[in-house]
């Protein structure tokens, strides 16, 4: 029978003992004999005939940080902290892979806060650095840390991009944080902008890259690398990530050099506790099928993932029209905007919430409880992410997948990567009966999701062109009307030849070259052939 955590219903695994290795580990090795051996606490249970109970205080964190965690009902490590807390503290490099919602953010975030804390630096510098990919995420973990150091004199902020980037240099140079989160981009900025705060990172002790495998993709690889150059070679760096390709650790060993690799759970497994269905459908029939699913009633908040924002945005809509309160946030909104569409997301107050992948990586809310994925992610790992929204800590959640035949790739992909597949509902009313790939007109397959936000745009901008012309145009004719009048009171000027174009007038001559351009563009065009009268020319 499973255990449950009093406090969070937290599923608890029976332990047996504390070792450097655990199942999964020896799994992957392919070790499935007894363990050699036992630790001492393992035989002082056995003594005991009962089995061996952690909690924090086995960690000896401090009372400070203890009393925290109790506050937020927060009393037995889960598997992952179990497994790392004791190798930060020793110093360690660490490349920790635990699934989604298992407690990685505390993982790294009390060792750290205990360590800062027994510390007594001269002057208040960042003595740990915590990468994250997403600004929702760096809130996120900044909010974290803020609650474990509750009762500790140490300071968290965080740095993003799409907020005023003086303000966080005024931040970092006068109310210097202990503990900083970033995204990559932003805090790269910074360090290499001529006026940057000098030696910012200089007296950094810790490195956390949470979400790894996404920091290790090319988008955010390069700039990850330039922020760490800013850090003492001497330093301990962690990395964290629910999933990880075997090959990608290449990466996190350059990152870091020598690390201890922990696996609370076999290598990018799921959360049994959500319960994963896909659905064939066709394209037009995505919506009628969405529509399906929520007509049949849902507890808590729905999470609704799309290939683009242009998906995520007509989704909303149509939500919208049909009669479900839903909302929208993606990447290129304003950030005051995302950020509250992100804490009405974890307060509970947006029922559903249509997002891309900005939202699959990290985000933790307690009251997500179905997650649909209205296309697929190209990325397989990223379908871990996403269903990783429901489920977390120990509770249960549903995560249904609406599949075109096209997308059965990425499902492939997906179902090879987890190692299992995923069980599909054929009693649906949409079945699929379209069979065939997507083509361009000169025959080669394409992704109908680019596609289609491609016209989208191209039709946006062509609507704003048009919009743009006419009210030129009315501004002409306007100017035109009011002219009018004047020109027939004035004097008959004597007719003349139009001067050339080219040659400037005395007084613009010594305006600067660019000015006397714009003077030059402020006269109204002269129209061709028997209008362009030089008598119709305005006069100077
Ligand atoms: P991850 O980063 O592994 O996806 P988070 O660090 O975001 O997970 O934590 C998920 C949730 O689990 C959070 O709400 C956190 O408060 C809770 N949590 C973390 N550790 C514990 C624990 N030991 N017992 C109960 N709940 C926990
Ligand atoms: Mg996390």
């Amino acid at each position: 029978m499973p255990l449950f955590y009093p406090s969070r219903g937290l599923e608890r695994r029976p332990r047996v003992c504390y070792t450097t290795e655990n199942a999964a580990v020896r799994s992957e090795r392919g070790d499935f004999g007894p363990r050699p051996g036992k630790t001492v606490r393992a035989e002082a249970a056995a003594a005991k005939k009962e089995e061996p109970l952690i909690t924090f205080q086995y960690f000896k964190l401090g009372d400070a940080i203890e009393r925290s965690l109790h506050e937020l009902g927060i009393s037995e490590p889960t598997t992952i902290q179990e497994e790392v807390i004791p190798e930060v503290l020793l110093g360690h490099n660490v490349l920790a892979l635990a699934q989604t919602g298992s407690g990685k953010t505390l993982a790294y975030g009390a060792p750290i806060l205990h360590k800062l804390s027994a510390q007594t630096p001269k002057e208040r510098r960042i003595r740990a650095l915590v990468i994250v990919p997403t600004r929702e995420l760096a809130l996120q973990v900044r909010e974290n840390i803020r609650s474990y150091a509750e009762y500790l004199p140490l300071r968290c902020d965080c740095v993003f991009g799409g907020v005023d980037m003086e303000k966080q240099k005024r931040m970092l140079a006068k109310q210097t944080p202990d503990i900083l989160v970033s995204t990559p981009g932003r805090l790269r900025d910074i360090l290499t902008q001529p006026d940057a705060p000098r030696g910012l990172l200089g007296g950094c002790e810790t490195v956390v890259l949470d979400e790894a495998d996404k920091l290790f993709e090319s988008t955010f690889l390069a700039d990850t690398k330039d922020i760490l150059s800013f850090v003492p070679a001497q330093r301990q760096t962690l990395m964290f990530s629910a999933t990880m390709p075997k090959q990608m650790e290449a990466t996190a060993h350059e990152l870091m050099g020598a690390y201890v690799r922990k696996l609370a759970q076999p290598r990018n497994s799921t959360v049994e506790t959500i319960d994963q269905t896909l659905y064939y459908v066709d394209r037009e029939n995505k919506f009628p099928l969405l529509l399906h699913i929520l007509s049949r009633g849902f507890d808590g908040t729905v999470l609704i993932f799309t290939a683009t924002k242009y998906r995520s945005r007509m989704v909303a809509e149509k939500l919208c029209e049909n009669g479900f309160a839903a909302d929208v946030t993606t990447a290129g909104m304003s950030m005051n905007s995302r950020q509250k569409k992100f804490a009405d997301l974890r307060s509970g107050k947006t029922r559903i919430l249509v997002s891309t992948n900005l939202l699959a990586r990290g985000v933790d809310a307690e009251n997500v409880s179905l997650i649909v994925q209205y296309d697929i992610p190209d990325a397989a790992q990223e379908y871990i992410h996403r269903i990783g929204r429901t489920g977390r800590a120990g509770r249960s959640g549903t995560a249904v997948s609406l599949c075109e035949f096209w997308e059965k790739k990425y499902v492939r992909n997906i179902e090879k990567l987890m190692g299992k597949p995923i069980p599909v509902v054929t009693d649906h009313p949409y079945p699929m009966t379209c069979f065939e790939v997507p083509h361009d007109r000169h025959g080669r397959p394409v992704d109908p999701n680019v596609q289609e936000s491609r016209n989208a745009a191209r039709a946006f901008n062509a609507e704003r062109a048009a919009k743009k012309r006419a009210e030129q145009e009315a501004q002409n004719m306007a100017r035109t009307l009011e002219e009018e009048p004047r020109r027939k009171d004035a004097p008959e000027p004597e007719p003349q030849k139009p001067e050339p174009a080219a040659a400037p007038s005395a007084s613009e001559q010594d305006l600067p070259p660019r000015r006397r351009r714009r003077r030059r563009r402020r006269r109204p065009r002269r129209t061709r052939g028997a209008d362009a009268a030089p008598e119709e020319l305005p006069e100077e």
